[in-house]
Protein backbone atom coordinates (compact mmCIF):
# COMPACT_ATOMS: atom_id res chain seq x y z
CA UNK A 1 0.00 0.00 0.00
CA UNK A 2 2.06 2.67 -1.25
CA UNK A 3 0.42 5.70 -0.05
CA UNK A 4 1.11 4.19 3.54
CA UNK A 5 4.89 3.54 3.14
CA UNK A 6 5.17 6.89 1.70
CA UNK A 7 3.86 8.56 4.65
CA UNK A 8 5.45 6.24 7.38
CA UNK A 9 8.68 6.60 5.41
CA UNK A 10 8.17 10.53 5.74
CA UNK A 11 7.44 10.46 9.08
CA UNK A 12 9.97 8.18 10.78
CA UNK A 13 13.41 10.33 10.74
CA UNK A 14 11.11 12.86 13.19
CA UNK A 15 9.28 10.01 15.02
CA UNK A 16 12.31 7.91 15.92
CA UNK A 17 13.68 11.39 17.71
CA UNK A 18 10.90 11.93 20.10
CA UNK A 19 11.83 8.40 21.20
CA UNK A 20 15.60 8.66 21.61
CA UNK A 21 14.69 11.78 23.86
CA UNK A 22 13.09 9.33 26.15
CA UNK A 23 15.05 6.96 28.95
CA UNK A 24 15.02 3.25 27.66
CA UNK A 25 12.59 1.65 30.37
CA UNK A 26 11.40 -1.37 28.96
CA UNK A 27 7.58 0.30 28.09
CA UNK A 28 9.73 2.94 25.69
CA UNK A 29 11.59 0.08 24.51
CA UNK A 30 8.82 -1.49 23.12
CA UNK A 31 6.78 1.65 22.10
CA UNK A 32 10.00 2.24 19.32
CA UNK A 33 10.27 -1.02 18.89
CA UNK A 34 6.66 -0.93 17.50
CA UNK A 35 6.90 2.43 15.62
CA UNK A 36 9.61 0.80 13.89
CA UNK A 37 7.70 -2.47 13.35
CA UNK A 38 4.39 -0.63 12.40
CA UNK A 39 6.11 1.25 9.81
CA UNK A 40 7.69 -1.57 8.21
CA UNK A 41 4.07 -3.53 8.54
CA UNK A 42 2.29 -0.54 6.81
CA UNK A 43 5.00 -0.81 4.09
CA UNK A 44 4.94 -4.67 3.26
CA UNK A 45 1.92 -5.85 5.34
CA UNK A 46 1.75 -8.09 7.86
CA UNK A 47 -1.10 -6.55 9.44
CA UNK A 48 -4.01 -8.04 8.55
CA UNK A 49 -8.17 -7.85 9.60
CA UNK A 50 -10.83 -10.35 10.96
CA UNK A 51 -14.58 -10.08 10.04
CA UNK A 52 -17.43 -10.31 13.14
CA UNK A 53 -20.52 -11.33 12.20
CA UNK A 54 -23.26 -9.09 13.06
CA UNK A 55 -26.42 -10.83 13.69
CA UNK A 56 -30.14 -10.09 13.20
CA UNK A 57 -31.43 -10.60 16.86
CA UNK A 58 -35.39 -12.42 15.41
CA UNK A 59 -34.05 -14.46 12.30
CA UNK A 60 -30.23 -14.95 13.24
CA UNK A 61 -29.07 -14.14 9.56
CA UNK A 62 -26.09 -12.06 9.13
CA UNK A 63 -26.48 -8.84 8.53
CA UNK A 64 -22.98 -8.25 8.16
CA UNK A 65 -19.71 -8.17 9.22
CA UNK A 66 -17.25 -5.88 11.77
CA UNK A 67 -14.10 -5.42 10.59
CA UNK A 68 -11.08 -5.64 13.54
CA UNK A 69 -7.78 -5.01 13.09
CA UNK A 70 -5.13 -8.22 13.72
CA UNK A 71 -1.33 -7.76 14.37
CA UNK A 72 1.18 -10.49 14.79
CA UNK A 73 4.95 -9.53 14.19
CA UNK A 74 7.65 -11.60 14.29
CA UNK A 75 9.14 -9.53 17.01
CA UNK A 76 6.77 -8.47 19.36
CA UNK A 77 4.45 -11.27 19.33
CA UNK A 78 0.37 -10.39 19.00
CA UNK A 79 -0.59 -6.86 19.49
CA UNK A 80 -3.92 -6.49 20.37
CA UNK A 81 -6.24 -3.15 19.29
CA UNK A 82 -6.41 -1.89 23.02
CA UNK A 83 -2.56 -1.74 22.36
CA UNK A 84 -2.04 -0.99 19.03
CA UNK A 85 -4.89 1.53 18.15
CA UNK A 86 -3.96 4.33 21.28
CA UNK A 87 -0.08 3.50 20.08
CA UNK A 88 -0.97 4.78 16.29
CA UNK A 89 -3.13 7.73 17.61
CA UNK A 90 0.16 8.56 19.82
CA UNK A 91 2.57 8.46 16.93
CA UNK A 92 1.06 10.11 14.02
CA UNK A 93 0.48 6.09 12.39
CA UNK A 94 -3.26 6.22 13.06
CA UNK A 95 -3.63 8.08 9.40
CA UNK A 96 -2.04 5.47 7.27
CA UNK A 97 -3.09 2.50 9.47
CA UNK A 98 -6.74 3.96 9.29
CA UNK A 99 -6.79 4.14 5.82
CA UNK A 100 -5.04 0.71 5.13
CA UNK A 101 -7.98 -0.84 7.75
CA UNK A 102 -10.59 1.39 5.08
CA UNK A 103 -9.32 0.21 2.10
CA UNK A 104 -8.56 -3.15 2.93
CA UNK A 105 -12.21 -3.64 4.16
CA UNK A 106 -13.87 -1.89 1.33
CA UNK A 107 -11.90 -4.07 -0.71
CA UNK A 108 -13.01 -7.69 1.21
CA UNK A 109 -17.05 -6.11 0.72
CA UNK A 110 -16.68 -5.10 -2.52
CA UNK A 111 -15.09 -8.54 -3.35
CA UNK A 112 -17.37 -10.82 -1.48
CA UNK A 113 -20.27 -9.23 -3.45
CA UNK A 114 -18.79 -9.31 -6.30
CA UNK A 115 -18.31 -13.03 -5.93
CA UNK A 116 -21.61 -14.08 -4.18
CA UNK A 117 -23.74 -11.83 -5.73
CA UNK A 118 -24.84 -10.76 -2.41
CA UNK A 119 -24.02 -7.84 -0.13
CA UNK A 120 -21.88 -8.46 2.83
CA UNK A 121 -22.04 -4.81 4.25
CA UNK A 122 -18.87 -4.07 6.28
CA UNK A 123 -18.56 -1.41 9.84
CA UNK A 124 -15.39 -0.27 9.90
CA UNK A 125 -14.12 1.35 13.35
CA UNK A 126 -12.67 5.10 13.08
CA UNK A 127 -10.65 6.79 15.35
CA UNK A 128 -11.31 10.61 16.57
CA UNK A 129 -8.09 11.61 14.85
CA UNK A 130 -9.44 10.07 11.38
CA UNK A 131 -12.58 11.74 11.50
CA UNK A 132 -11.26 15.63 12.60
CA UNK A 133 -8.67 15.02 9.89
CA UNK A 134 -9.10 17.13 6.74
CA UNK A 135 -8.31 14.89 3.78
CA UNK A 136 -10.99 12.26 5.32
CA UNK A 137 -13.93 12.89 3.85
CA UNK A 138 -11.94 12.81 0.39
CA UNK A 139 -10.31 9.61 1.41
CA UNK A 140 -13.34 8.19 2.11
CA UNK A 141 -14.84 9.23 -1.19
CA UNK A 142 -11.33 7.82 -3.05
CA UNK A 143 -11.50 4.59 -1.59
CA UNK A 144 -15.17 3.93 -2.92
CA UNK A 145 -14.18 4.77 -6.18
CA UNK A 146 -11.47 2.85 -6.01
CA UNK A 147 -12.95 -0.56 -5.02
CA UNK A 148 -16.26 0.12 -6.21
CA UNK A 149 -18.04 -0.28 -3.15
CA UNK A 150 -21.78 0.71 -3.03
CA UNK A 151 -21.82 3.75 -0.52
CA UNK A 152 -24.84 1.99 1.50
CA UNK A 153 -22.57 -1.07 2.27
CA UNK A 154 -20.32 1.08 4.24
CA UNK A 155 -20.70 1.78 7.89
CA UNK A 156 -18.29 4.10 9.95
CA UNK A 157 -18.41 3.50 13.79
CA UNK A 158 -17.58 6.26 15.61
CA UNK A 159 -17.49 6.74 19.50
CA UNK A 160 -18.85 9.14 21.76
CA UNK A 161 -15.40 10.72 22.51
CA UNK A 162 -15.36 11.96 18.39
CA UNK A 163 -18.68 13.83 19.38
CA UNK A 164 -17.63 15.52 22.60
CA UNK A 165 -14.32 16.89 21.38
CA UNK A 166 -15.52 19.08 18.42
CA UNK A 167 -19.19 18.39 18.29
CA UNK A 168 -19.54 21.30 14.78
CA UNK A 169 -16.77 19.74 13.42
CA UNK A 170 -17.66 16.18 13.59
CA UNK A 171 -21.08 17.18 13.14
CA UNK A 172 -20.22 19.06 9.80
CA UNK A 173 -18.05 15.72 8.57
CA UNK A 174 -20.83 13.76 9.46
CA UNK A 175 -23.63 14.93 7.34
CA UNK A 176 -21.13 15.07 4.64
CA UNK A 177 -20.88 11.44 5.02
CA UNK A 178 -24.40 10.99 4.83
CA UNK A 179 -24.37 12.56 1.55
CA UNK A 180 -21.87 9.91 0.50
CA UNK A 181 -24.27 7.40 1.70
CA UNK A 182 -22.38 5.71 3.85
CA UNK A 183 -24.02 4.75 7.28
CA UNK A 184 -22.90 6.28 11.08
CA UNK A 185 -22.86 4.04 14.14
CA UNK A 186 -21.63 5.31 17.52
CA UNK A 187 -19.71 2.65 19.05
CA UNK A 188 -19.19 1.76 22.55
CA UNK A 189 -22.22 3.57 23.64
CA UNK A 190 -23.23 4.39 27.14
CA UNK A 191 -19.52 4.25 28.41
CA UNK A 192 -19.19 8.21 27.06
CA UNK A 193 -20.22 11.34 28.06
CA UNK A 194 -22.05 12.50 25.40
CA UNK A 195 -25.26 14.54 25.98
CA UNK A 196 -28.60 12.48 24.70
CA UNK A 197 -30.37 15.06 24.04
CA UNK A 198 -27.52 16.49 21.49
CA UNK A 199 -27.49 13.85 19.80
CA UNK A 200 -30.44 14.15 17.77
CA UNK A 201 -28.13 16.72 16.37
CA UNK A 202 -26.05 14.37 14.90
CA UNK A 203 -27.43 12.32 11.97
CA UNK A 204 -26.64 8.74 13.44
CA UNK A 205 -28.12 5.97 11.95
CA UNK A 206 -27.53 3.13 15.06
CA UNK A 207 -26.31 2.79 18.48
CA UNK A 208 -24.12 0.09 19.85
CA UNK A 209 -24.37 -1.07 23.18
CA UNK A 210 -21.16 -1.40 24.78
CA UNK A 211 -20.22 -5.02 25.86
CA UNK A 212 -20.07 -3.76 29.41
CA UNK A 213 -22.84 -3.73 29.84
CA UNK A 214 -24.34 -7.03 28.59
CA UNK A 215 -21.82 -9.05 30.27
CA UNK A 216 -23.67 -8.70 33.84
CA UNK A 217 -27.35 -7.64 32.28
CA UNK A 218 -28.69 -11.21 33.02
CA UNK A 219 -27.87 -10.97 36.81
CA UNK A 220 -27.10 -6.96 37.46
CA UNK A 221 -30.47 -5.04 37.22
CA UNK A 222 -28.32 -1.97 36.68
CA UNK A 223 -26.56 -2.91 33.65
CA UNK A 224 -30.05 -4.70 32.65
CA UNK A 225 -31.84 -1.32 33.35
CA UNK A 226 -29.16 0.34 31.12
CA UNK A 227 -29.27 -2.20 28.19
CA UNK A 228 -33.52 -1.78 28.19
CA UNK A 229 -33.28 1.94 28.28
CA UNK A 230 -30.74 2.44 25.15
CA UNK A 231 -32.62 0.07 23.16
CA UNK A 232 -35.79 2.25 23.83
CA UNK A 233 -34.05 4.96 23.28
CA UNK A 234 -33.09 4.39 20.20
CA UNK A 235 -36.35 3.13 19.12
CA UNK A 236 -37.83 6.64 20.16
CA UNK A 237 -34.88 8.55 18.38
CA UNK A 238 -36.13 5.88 15.46
CA UNK A 239 -32.19 4.50 15.40
CA UNK A 240 -30.95 1.38 14.94
CA UNK A 241 -29.36 -0.71 17.69
CA UNK A 242 -26.51 -3.15 17.75
CA UNK A 243 -25.95 -5.10 21.28
CA UNK A 244 -21.98 -5.96 21.30
CA UNK A 245 -20.74 -8.59 23.45
CA UNK A 246 -23.76 -11.26 23.48
CA UNK A 247 -22.05 -14.96 25.18
CA UNK A 248 -25.09 -16.78 25.71
CA UNK A 249 -28.16 -18.17 24.55
CA UNK A 250 -29.56 -16.27 28.15
CA UNK A 251 -27.74 -12.70 26.68
CA UNK A 252 -29.50 -12.84 23.45
CA UNK A 253 -33.16 -13.86 24.80
CA UNK A 254 -32.99 -11.15 27.06
CA UNK A 255 -32.11 -8.64 23.77
CA UNK A 256 -34.95 -10.54 21.96
CA UNK A 257 -36.78 -9.71 24.69
CA UNK A 258 -36.32 -6.36 24.39
CA UNK A 259 -37.17 -5.83 20.69
CA UNK A 260 -33.22 -4.97 20.21
CA UNK A 261 -32.44 -5.54 16.11
CA UNK A 262 -29.07 -6.84 15.67
CA UNK A 263 -26.25 -8.48 18.15
CA UNK A 264 -22.47 -9.66 18.02
CA UNK A 265 -20.81 -11.59 20.37
CA UNK A 266 -19.11 -15.15 20.88
CA UNK A 267 -22.40 -17.02 21.07
CA UNK A 268 -22.13 -16.76 17.58
CA UNK A 269 -19.07 -16.26 16.77
CA UNK A 270 -15.80 -14.34 17.32
CA UNK A 271 -13.94 -12.37 14.56
CA UNK A 272 -12.54 -14.49 11.94
CA UNK A 273 -10.20 -14.65 9.02
CA UNK A 274 -11.61 -14.36 5.80
CA UNK A 275 -12.02 -18.12 4.44
CA UNK A 276 -12.80 -18.78 8.21
CA UNK A 277 -16.33 -16.06 7.52
CA UNK A 278 -16.73 -17.80 4.12
CA UNK A 279 -16.79 -21.26 5.81
CA UNK A 280 -19.42 -20.08 8.43
CA UNK A 281 -21.48 -18.90 6.53
CA UNK A 282 -21.22 -21.38 4.06
CA UNK A 283 -22.33 -24.09 7.00
CA UNK A 284 -24.82 -21.34 9.02
CA UNK A 285 -26.53 -19.92 5.83
CA UNK A 286 -27.35 -22.69 3.44
CA UNK A 287 -29.61 -20.87 1.36
CA UNK A 288 -26.62 -18.50 0.63
CA UNK A 289 -25.76 -19.11 -3.23
CA UNK A 290 -21.38 -19.30 -2.92
CA UNK A 291 -20.82 -19.99 -6.34
CA UNK A 292 -17.66 -18.05 -6.81
P1 LIG B 1 -15.03 -2.50 19.30
O1 LIG B 1 -15.08 -1.77 18.02
O2 LIG B 1 -16.07 -2.21 20.30
O3 LIG B 1 -15.01 -4.04 18.89
C1 LIG B 1 -15.55 -5.06 19.68
C2 LIG B 1 -14.49 -5.79 20.46
O4 LIG B 1 -15.12 -6.74 21.30
C3 LIG B 1 -13.51 -6.58 19.58
O5 LIG B 1 -12.27 -6.64 20.27
C4 LIG B 1 -14.17 -7.97 19.58
O6 LIG B 1 -13.26 -9.00 19.26
C5 LIG B 1 -14.64 -8.05 20.99
N1 LIG B 1 -15.79 -8.95 21.15
C6 LIG B 1 -16.70 -9.31 20.23
N2 LIG B 1 -17.63 -10.15 20.76
C7 LIG B 1 -17.29 -10.32 22.05
C8 LIG B 1 -17.89 -11.08 23.14
O7 LIG B 1 -18.90 -11.75 23.02
N3 LIG B 1 -17.26 -10.99 24.34
C9 LIG B 1 -16.14 -10.24 24.53
N4 LIG B 1 -15.60 -10.22 25.74
N5 LIG B 1 -15.56 -9.51 23.53
C10 LIG B 1 -16.15 -9.56 22.31
P2 LIG B 1 -10.90 -6.32 19.55
O8 LIG B 1 -10.88 -6.88 18.17
O9 LIG B 1 -9.81 -6.72 20.49
O10 LIG B 1 -10.92 -4.74 19.40
C11 LIG B 1 -10.94 -3.91 20.52
C12 LIG B 1 -11.20 -2.48 20.13
O11 LIG B 1 -10.11 -1.95 19.35
C13 LIG B 1 -12.44 -2.30 19.24
O12 LIG B 1 -13.60 -2.28 20.02
C14 LIG B 1 -12.13 -0.97 18.60
O13 LIG B 1 -12.46 0.09 19.47
C15 LIG B 1 -10.62 -1.02 18.44
N6 LIG B 1 -10.31 -1.45 17.06
C16 LIG B 1 -10.20 -2.69 16.52
N7 LIG B 1 -9.88 -2.62 15.22
C17 LIG B 1 -9.80 -1.31 14.92
C18 LIG B 1 -9.50 -0.58 13.71
O14 LIG B 1 -9.28 -1.14 12.62
N8 LIG B 1 -9.48 0.80 13.81
C19 LIG B 1 -9.76 1.45 14.98
N9 LIG B 1 -9.72 2.82 14.99
N10 LIG B 1 -10.05 0.80 16.10
C20 LIG B 1 -10.07 -0.57 16.08
MG1 LIG C 1 -16.51 -1.26 16.76
MG1 LIG D 1 -17.72 -1.54 20.82
MG1 LIG E 1 -14.12 -0.25 21.68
Amino acid sequence: YADAAMYAAKKSGRNSYVFYQQDMTSGTERRAKMDERLRLALANGSLHLAYQPKVDVLTGVVTGVEALIRWQDEELGVVTPDELIPFAEDSNLILPLGDWVLKTACQFSAKWEHENGKPLPIAVNISAMQLSHRGFIDSVRQVLEDTGLNPRRLELELTESTLVKDPKYAQEVMFQLRDIGVSISIDDFGTGYSNLAQLRRFPIDRLKIDKSFMSEAVVNEQDAAIVKSVIALAQILNLQVTTEGIETEEQLEFVRSLKGQEYQGYYYSKALEADDLRDLLVEKLQSMDLTA
